[in-house]
């Protein structure tokens, strides 16, 4: 029996979309079911991580959503410190949320207006033949051992009466559907609750309707989480067109109230910005739990995104976080579907395994600071303040490294150069080939690569057999900085991190963290070797 799709993805909110994509670039039959006729056209999050930005420049959406403004480069426009300040407007920390270069070659965080980032994704798809089936529900799926089934339901007008119901075939089918996972509850994957939500937060996104209206609101070009316990609130410049504020609901408030204009307008003029000269585009009462689920991969299905973790919003890490998922689970998919004979359940495995890693540690942390700024008791406030005064940090995890045991040589209890130790963020920056100047990822491709200094002749460093594995297993591309390889260092970036970390090669996964890294050229076939046996 022939398998209809490679790929079911169900959910085509952000995560699901790019999924899609990325596996659709990999040469795959992908199909998303979305039970919603439309996009979801309000703001939600409000900030992507170069990561993220490096992700879609390499899939070739970037530039687009760059010059519908989806996405804003705001460094050098608004401050890259966030200040917490007390009651008083008296600063307790700062915290470094920008930087002018980050890993990736650019800055380290861009504004975003996630329906316009949406909407890019959605578009991107139709032109390059995914399907993105909207008003269809999943309803099931069931792991049949070669492929799984899904049962889908097209849905009218009555979203409660299906026009008509179905079964389609695929090889995996990825969960992107949100906190309520429809695909983790058919496939029982636990669901671990690390927190209960214990505050609520009216997030409102405001517009201006008279030109330089913005200029006039308090804190307009800085970040700043004011701690006053009459009213916790924060102001995130978000985009240079909107701007978003946060205020805590006070216990004794209801929903209802808080939702009202009267009350959004109260809030909103704490920072000068009044109804005769913005709008509020949306309003939301937010109170969010902190959870992931046990596990992010089980057979032939995998997690992404809300589906997989729920943190409160203080970290600004549920999209981007989703989007790294993404970007990690696709190239493992992309194996499972050219090698169906290998280790591929090993490599799903090792998905859930990192990104359970990285997704425990902003959780726990997010979950921290909601404790640390929802606060509307006084005398806990001023306890609060003293313990900030006294040098108390807020968590910062390090989510540029995945951190746990997976697919990557870092051995638990060994220090490496932090630059250059396995399951960190590799770099990126331009270079040069054939006279053309791009990002590496443009210049190369994707995939599996191995970077080499200018002391290094890669094609000696290798044996046959193990160059051909390399080539045919990992699909990876070779890049020698020698004057023989071909490729320029045209920042001069490579070269200083190669002298940085006293490494003479690196061997760099498709998701862009360290494999592992070569002392000398003898040590390269080894680091080469040891990722091909691994799956195969
Ligand atoms: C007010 C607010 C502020 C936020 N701020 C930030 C921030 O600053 N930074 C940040 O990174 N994140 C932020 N987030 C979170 C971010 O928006 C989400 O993490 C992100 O949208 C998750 O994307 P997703 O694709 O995983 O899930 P979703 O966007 O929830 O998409 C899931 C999709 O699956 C569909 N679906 C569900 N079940 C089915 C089914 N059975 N069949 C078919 N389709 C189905 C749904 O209709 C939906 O379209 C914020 C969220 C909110 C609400």
């Amino acid at each position: 029996m022939s398998v209809d799709n490679d790929v079911v993805i169900v959910g085509a909110g952000p995560v699901g979309l790019t999924s899609a994509l990325l596996l659709q670039k990999m040469g795959h039959r992908v199909r998303v079911y979305e039970r919603h006729a439309q996009q979801y056209a309000q703001p939600r999050a409000v900030f992507l991580t170069h990561q993220a930005i490096r992700m879609f420049r390499a899939l070739g959406v970037l530039d687009r959503m760059m010059e519908t403004q989806a996405v804003q480069d705001l460094h050098g426009r608004v401050s890259d410190v966030g200040t917490f300040v007390d009651a008083e407007g008296r600063t307790l920390s700062e915290q470094q949320l920008n930087s002018s270069h980050s890993k990736s070659g650019t800055a380290g965080a861009f504004a975003i207006y996630q329906p316009g980032v949406e909407e890019v994704l959605e578009e991107t798809c139709q032109e390059r033949g995914v399907q993105v089936h909207r008003s269809t529900e999943v309803r099931d799926i069931v792991d049949l051992g070669r492929y799984m089934e899904i049962s889908i339901a097209k849905l009218g007008n009555d979203k409660a009466t299906p026009t008509s119901t179905n079964t389609v075939t695929a090889f995996f089918v990825v969960g992107c559907d949100g906190a309520k996972s429809i695909v983790r509850g058919s496939s029982k994957m636990g669901w671990f609750e690390y927190e209960a939500a214990s505050s609520r937060w009216l997030v409102v996104d405001i517009i201006p309707t008279v030109p330089g209206a913005m200029s006039q609101w308090k804190d307009n070009s800085a970040p700043k989480q004011i701690l006053d316990p009459k009213r916790p609130r924060s102001s995130v410049p978000s985009q240079l067109t909107r701007r978003r504020f946060e205020f805590m609901v006070l216990p004794n408030e209801s929903t209802e109230i808080a939702m009202t204009d009267e009350f959004v307008w109260e809030m909103v003029g704490l920072f000068d910005c009044r109804s005769d000269t913005a709008a509020i585009e949306r309003r939301t009462v937010y109170s969010i739990c902190g959870g992931w689920a046990e596990s992010f991969a089980k057979g032939r299905v995998a997690l992404a995104g809300d589906a997989a973790h729920l943190a409160p919003q203080f970290l600004g890490q549920g999209l981007n976080s989703g989007l790294r998922d993404a970007k990690s689970m696709a190239w493992r998919l992309d194996f499972a579907l050219r090698h169906p004979e290998n280790n591929w359940s090993r490599m799903m495995s090792d998905y859930s395994t990192e990104q359970l890693g990285i997704t425990k540690q902003f959780v726990i942390a997010a979950k921290a600071i909601e404790h640390l700024i929802a606060v509307s008791d006084p005398e806990e406030a001023e306890k609060r303040d003293a313990m900030f005064r006294g040098g108390l940090q807020l968590p910062r995890p390090n989510l540029e490294r995945v951190g746990t045991a997976g697919m990557h040589l870092g051995e638990v209890d060994t220090a490496y150069p932090p630059s250059c130790e396995p399951g960190t963020l590799f770099i990126q920056d331009k270079i040069e080939k054939d006279g053309k100047i791009g990002f590496f990822d443009n210049v190369v491709g994707d995939g599996w690569v191995l970077i080499a200094n200018e002391t290094i002749d890669l094609a000696a460093a290798m044996t046959i057999p193990t160059r051909e594995a390399f080539s045919k297993l990992l699909g990876g591309h070779l890049v020698n900085f020698s004057a023989e390889g071909g490729y320029g260092d045209v920042s001069g970036r490579y070269r200083e991190w190669f002298s940085d970390s006293n490494v003479v090669a690196v061997l760099v996964r498709p998701d862009y963290y360290i494999y592992g890294t070569a002392n000398t050229q003898r040590d390269i076939e080894a680091v080469v070797r040891r990722a091909i046996d691994y799956i195969s």
